[in-house]
């Protein structure tokens, strides 16, 4: 029943929905990228952009489409997985078009050393701008990571705003670039991508939407960059994403750390939100009283971006006195052992 497919049941213990698009998703390598690529469908996700600072790292298409292969098999579920480069400095002319004729569309920008596996980033942005003009000659897309790397006057906290200027200058100098801030997380960052044009958009996590610096300062599971920061940018996010401005979408940002890593006295950065997506965002838009428009954050606004259909898969979720697990995969999922609120009942692929 397509023309149902994009409204909120009326019902108040149950929820029907289109599959979710996940715009940025961390689904890692090895075995462990197996796990995690069956949980993308039994969390509400039917499309996914795939992140690419995995183990060894993905630089060429080809890598891309070996990665793309392994998850398809891995789940087992017809999820469409979109693939992702990691812009360094071998990133040339000819391997954009390769990956573009490939299929592979996206580039991730990690200004060096800002986050998990950002290492390889890249330090002198300008130098990248033939890239990047080439990149919207072929309608691909740059994903940034919008944070400054910690120097003088920058650090944790206003990192992302002290990006702006950069972002600023990407989009003045490579026009009709289609470009993504990431996991945008301050008010600053929200005013300023509310005033660009319709090529630039952002993503929002759930996280983002509903937890802040205390939070992540007295429990490392929480830990991740940019780091949440205070009510007001708080406030900023949920206001934006619940006003239906069209430049903000959903990408989770889900990325999980084995247990052992997270205790270390230098815990790695990342929220493992991936195995529960779908219950997460019900519980929240339902919270605050907006369910009717979660549809447009969480499919229509990203795959219009992308230029993707709409999706047929339809999926229901009901009301739940369960409580998500203490421990997935060895990794304390988002919310560890709080009530979940809503759980899916049927996901129907068409
Ligand atoms: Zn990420």
């Amino acid at each position: 029943m397509p023309s149902t497919l994009n409204l909120v049941s009326s019902a108040t213990d149950v929820v029907t929905l289109p599959g979710f698009f996940d715009a940025h998703i961390h689904l890692r390598d090895g075995e462990f990228a197996d796990r995690l690529a069956f949980y993308v469908w039994y969390s509400g996700v039917d499309t996914c952009l795939v992140m690419p600072n995995t183990n060894p790292k993905i630089f060429r298409a080809v890598e891309a489409l070996k990665y793309k292969e392994q998850l398809e098999l891995a789940s087992g579920k017809n999820v469409n997985f979109l693939m992702s480069l990691y812009l360094h400095n071998e990133t040339s002319v000819d391997r954009l078009t390769v990956a573009n004729e490939y299929g592979v569309k996206n580039i991730k920008l990690y200004p060096n050393g800002v986050t998990t596996g950002s290492d390889s980033g890249i330090v002198d942005l300008e130098s990248f701008y033939p890239i990047f003009r080439k990149m919207a000659e072929l309608g691909m897309i740059l994903n940034i990571h919008c944070e400054m790397p910690t120097s003088g006057s920058t650090w944790i906290i206003n990192a992302e705003t002290m990006f702006i200027p950069k972002l600023e200058a990407i989009i003045e100098n490579c026009p009709g670039l289609k470009i993504i801030v990431e996991h945008v997380s301050s008010r600053a960052m929200i005013e300023f991508v509310k005033t660009c044009p319709a090529n630039v958009a952002a993503t929002v996590t759930i996280h983002h939407l509903e937890i802040i610096l205390d939070d992540c300062v007295q429990y490392t599971p929480n830990l991740c960059k940019p780091i949440p920061k205070g009510p007001e940018d708080l406030y900023a996010i949920r206001e934006v994403v619940f006003s239906e401005d069209p430049h903000f979408f959903f990408g989770s940002d889900s990325a999980p750390h084995k247990l052992k890593d997270k205790r270390s006295l230098q815990p790695p950065c990342g929220v493992f939100s991936g195995a529960h997506t779908a219950s997460h965002l019900v519980r929240i838009f339902a919270q605050a009283g907006k369910l009717d428009i979660l549809p447009g954050f969480i499919s229509t606004r990203g795959r219009k971006f992308y230029g993707l259909p709409e999706t047929q898969n339809q999926i229901q979720l009901i009301r739940t006195s369960e409580y998500i697990p203490e421990m997935i995969l060895g990794c304390i999922p988002y919310r560890a052992e709080q009530p979940m609120e809503w759980k899916i009942n049927s996901f129907s692929a068409t």
